[in-house]
């Protein structure tokens, strides 16, 4: 069906929400202009960069998961450094594929920022509630009390109708350290973009993959350790998750699954001479990988 591939004996697919617009400075934090500019071919005059809302499907030993929901199709203000160019997609794409809401057993959000958990819920009546009815949804603990009593500077991204709901029907399951949701599905702690943030890691039959999270917004920024946004309420700590993690990417040739990368941001980190790393972005859902 669709575009569905396999790693192992996990089925993934990759969903669109659609597309923010970000400020490119805010992106790359301390790096200047100078060297960033030529990973950016579409700056827009507004200094702007577009970046993707790509959200993963994975279905193990027959259960259905799904990571991040992107910005959905509630109304929201985008906070002072991103513009919402198109979104809300999320549900009807997976119904594009065949995938309807029920059919979703978990939903994992890598942390509660408005561009990864808006569409965990949907307008119903008025009110916010779950779009999908029958799932859990895995948080992390530390991120959940982050966004439950954001501060000055985080307020603007942790919108409580994408997550407050959720506990209000009981269907959240929060957690702290590594855990395996479903087979070869393993929520992994990975701080620094938020202190709770997390990834996915996938492993099937001797092959691997990562689903990156906010580890970068554009591919380069996993290549270069230090590039790190504005946005990590932690950059050093960022650091240091980036360097295991992509060491770690390396080693098994994981595929990468970038939210945040052009649709569908999947490709994978190849070693260079001179402890380089290099992206190898697949342009197609799962052609060449
Ligand atoms: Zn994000």
């Amino acid at each position: 069906m669709g575009n569905w591939f396999r790693l192992g004996d996990l089925e993934l697919l990759v969903v669109s929400d659609g597309i923010i617009r970000q400020d490119a400075g805010a992106t790359f934090g301390l790096v200047p202009k100078v060297m960033w500019e030529r990973y950016t071919p579409d700056l827009d005059d507004k200094n702007r960069i577009p970046v993707g809302l790509n959200s993963l499907l994975i279905r193990s030993e027959g259960k259905t998961i799904l990571v991040d929901t992107g910005v959905g199709a509630k109304p929201v203000r985008a906070p002072g450094a991103m513009t919402i160019e198109q979104s809300g997609r999320l549900l009807e794409n997976l119904r594009t594929e065949g995938v309807s809401l029920d059919e979703i057993d978990i939903v994992i959000n890598t942390h509660l920022h408005f561009d990864h958990c808006g569409g965990n819920t949907m307008m119903g009546d008025g009110v916010p509630v779950p779009a999908f009815p029958r799932a859990r949804y895995f948080i992390g603990k530390s991120e959940w009390e982050a966004a439950s009593h954001p501060n000055e500077r985080t307020r603007g991204t942790y919108l409580l109708e994408n997550f407050e709901p959720l506990q209000d029907a009981s269907q959240v399951e929060l957690v702290a350290g590594e855990v395996e949701v479903a087979k070869g599905v393993r929520v992994m702690p990975a701080p620094g973009h938020t202190e709770g943030h997390c990834v996915i890691e996938l492993e099937s039959c001797g092959r691997y993959g990562l689903c990156v999270g906010e580890l970068s917004q554009v591919p380069v920024m996993l290549e270069r350790l230090a590039w790190i946004s504005a946005f990590d309420v932690l950059p050093l700590v960022s650091l240091s998750t980036k360097r295991r993690m992509m060491d770690w990417a390396v080693e098994k040739r994981a595929l990468l699954i970038s939210v945040h990368a052009p649709f569908p941001g999947l490709g994978r980190l190849v070693a260079e001479e001179g402890g380089r790393r290099k992206w190898l972005e697949a342009r197609e859902n799962g052609a060449d990988l």
